[in-house]
């Protein structure tokens, strides 16, 4: 039977929720059960896939086409397994869903309420991955903090769920912070926190208290007595160098023995030995290789945020453990160069550079200008999605001399559009229905033999994960070719540029896939190794 661990949020937003219930989803994995994970989000769109990402981070793309938010993001590298898009809740899609069931009558005769019909819609979405596949664990992790009112009628059905006899565990993750002026941990947030979640009727098994220093013995017993819990169910997650070592933390503080003894389960193998291993080799390696993500995403008010690109920087740091080196990851604002071109010249300190996907009018020039620089300074180069799509205008634009070319996206009146619409996105764009209607999710691409793609993947046939609307346009193909831009991937049917590259270039790759979605701890992403291996040369 399956058990269902429920993950709620305390105190502040942005506690790494997400890599908490990835490291407890992993632990059990690496103890032998088969895990999944979901994740709720309590906003009205149907989905991550209309947000701005410095609003929300980075859209996460399932293999199934899903664009959703970046937890997804973090159950899949942890654990290691592809995860379907049903695995994402949203208020919207509730709503929806229990909107169209009234107008159809499938409650006729019956006022339709929040408590019991939305709730019953909710936990029908929980239950589904146990009813699909025979999970031993499916975490849920409920986003936003107890005492929003947007995540109460998740709170409530996820209370029902134990009541009708689903095995559930409630981990409440909080926050204990340190005032400067008094430099003592407080815990009065989290006995907050607690009580508002007690007072939706939900009692947490554990408390996860996140904190910068490791929780002391005073605050443990304090948590436990104010909030209804035994001492070793408050479990320390304190600040860590790698994200990936949380895992670590947790058996430590046996974690997962404890999980198990509440739910009565014994079956108990130990595969920890692997993951110990990778943490240990990532912590001692010395020698390091510097990355420039020039991308756009990066600043919300006065704030500056990787979370945009948050899988580009986990696929980089997998390449780069995979080949023992440190990665050291610069975030580059392409706007800067637009400034001031001068700047371009520090790009010559990298070690390589991407350029990641996005959106839109800003920073496209600044992202043309550093692509010519990496291509003219043989900076070994990876381009991803529009990075592929504007590597095809700077090469068009500089090398085959056609004067003007560009994207349609940036400039709709370009004499050579070499990028364009892919043809059904035309009319959806007139008619803005601009939800999930990209070219999204995994396509298969077959590779040109003899290319570098080819041997990086050292397979014919590939499948990446897109999201886009615009394409490489067919009829610039044979043209770009005759100057020496080389496609080493198209769609089967031979239609769309999938992947590209030039010769006499230590390394000019680019795919207008997202194959950072597929890079995993231990498994990296071919076309990130192969720019790691290129640049671990140029040093
Ligand atoms: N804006 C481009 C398109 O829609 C690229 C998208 C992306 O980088 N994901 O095609």
């Amino acid at each position: 039977m399956v058990n269902y661990i429920i993950i709620t949020g305390g105190v502040i937003s942005g506690l790494g929720k997400g890599i908490t219930t990835a490291s407890i989803g992993k632990i059990l994995q690496l103890h032998g059960y088969k895990v999944t994970a979901m994740k709720i989000d309590p906003y009205m769109n149907c989905d991550a896939g209309t947000l701005r990402p410095t609003e929300h981070g980075e859209v996460w793309v399932t293999e199934d086409g899903g664009e959703i938010d970046q937890d997804l993001g973090h159950y899949e590298r942890f654990l290691d397994i592809d995860i379907p898009k049903y695995h994402n809740i949203t208020t919207g899609q509730v709503y929806g869903a229990v909107i169209e069931k009234e107008r159809k009558g499938k409650y006729l005769g019956k006022t339709v309420q929040p408590i019991p019909h939305v709730t019953d819609e909710i936990k029908t979405r929980i239950r589904r991955p146990a009813k699909e596949s025979n999970w031993d664990f499916v975490l849920v992790e409920i986003g936003g903090t107890v005492g929003d009112y947007e995540n109460v009628l998740f709170l409530e059905a996820v209370r029902q769920m134990k009541l009708q006899g689903d095995r559930v565990i409630y981990v409440h993750v909080t926050y204990v912070p340190v005032l400067v002026t008094l430099g003592e941990a407080k815990t009065k947030p989290t006995q907050h926190s607690v009580k508002t979640l007690r007072g939706i009727g939900i009692q947490p098994d554990f408390i996860i208290t996140r904190s910068e220093a490791p929780l002391d013995n005073v605050r443990r017993e304090k948590i436990a007595m104010f909030c209804n819990v035994h001492e070793e169910e408050v479990i320390s997650d304190s600040n860590i160098d790698n994200v990936y070592a949380v895992t670590l933390l947790f058996e430590k503080q046996d974690f997962c023995k404890k999980v198990l003894h509440k739910l009565n389960l014994r079956k108990d193998h130990n595969n920890l030995d692997v993951w110990e291993k990778f943490i240990k080799k990532i912590r001692t390696l010395k020698n390091t290789v510097a990355i420039g993500i020039v991308g756009k995403y990066f600043d919300i008010g006065t704030s500056q945020l990787s979370d945009s690109y948050i899988s580009v920087i986990e696929a980089v740091k997998h390449a780069a453990w995979n080949n023992n080196l440190k990665p050291d990851v610069k975030w580059i604002d392409s706007k800067v160069f637009e400034k001031d071109p001068k700047k371009l010249s520090t790009l010559d300190l990298l070690d390589g550079i991407i350029v990641p996907g996005g959106f839109g009018l800003s920073g496209i020039q600044g992202k043309i200008d550093t692509i010519r620089y990496a291509r003219e300074h043989k900076i070994p180069y990876l381009g991803l999605c529009l990075g592929m799509q504007l590597a095809v205008v700077e090469y068009a634009q500089n090398v085959c001399n056609l004067k003007g070319a560009h994207s349609a996206e940036a400039n709709k009146k370009t004499k050579h559009p070499v990028i364009d619409f892919i043809p059904d996105q035309v009319k959806i764009v007139q008619e803005s229905q601009y939800g999930a209607t990209m070219r999204l999710g995994a396509y298969p691409a077959i590779l040109k033999k003899g290319s570098l793609v080819h041997k990086l993947y050292g397979e014919n046939k590939v499948y990446e994960r897109h999201r886009h609307r615009y394409e490489v346009n067919p009829d610039y193909v044979e043209q770009l070719e005759k100057c020496g831009l080389i496609f080493s991937g198209r769609s089967p049917d031979g239609v769309l540029m999938e992947f590209m590259e030039i010769s006499e270039h230590p390394y000019f790759v680019a795919t207008q896939a997202h194959p950072e979605f597929k890079s995993r701890p231990l498994k990296p992403s071919p076309l990130f190794d192969g720019l790691i291996k290129a640049a671990k040369k140029k040093k």
